[in-house]
C-alpha cells in the first residue's frame, strides 16, 4: 500500500508538458499540480492525464 497517487520514481522524471516544471502530487481532488506555472493535471484511474488541454488552471 502506498498513500502516493503515482509512483514517487515516475513522478521524479515526470515534467509538465506546458512549461517543464516540476509537478506536486495532490491529494483531493486527485491532480498532479506544476509548482511552476501551476497547472493542474488530473490523475484518472491513477493514471495522471498530462494534456494540456485537459489541465486546469489552479488559484495560485
Ligand atoms: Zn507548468
Amino acid at each position: 500500500m502506498t498513500d502516493h497517487l503515482i509512483d514517487p520514481a515516475l513522478l521524479e522524471i515526470m515534467q509538465c508538458p506546458s512549461c517543464t516544471g516540476t509537478l506536486v502530487e495532490r491529494p483531493d481532488p486527485p491532480a498532479l499540480v506544476c509548482s511552476e506555472c501551476g497547472l493542474q493535471y488530473p490523475v484518472r484511474d491513477g493514471i495522471p492525464v498530462m494534456l494540456i488541454d485537459e489541465a486546469t488552471p489552479s488559484d495560485q
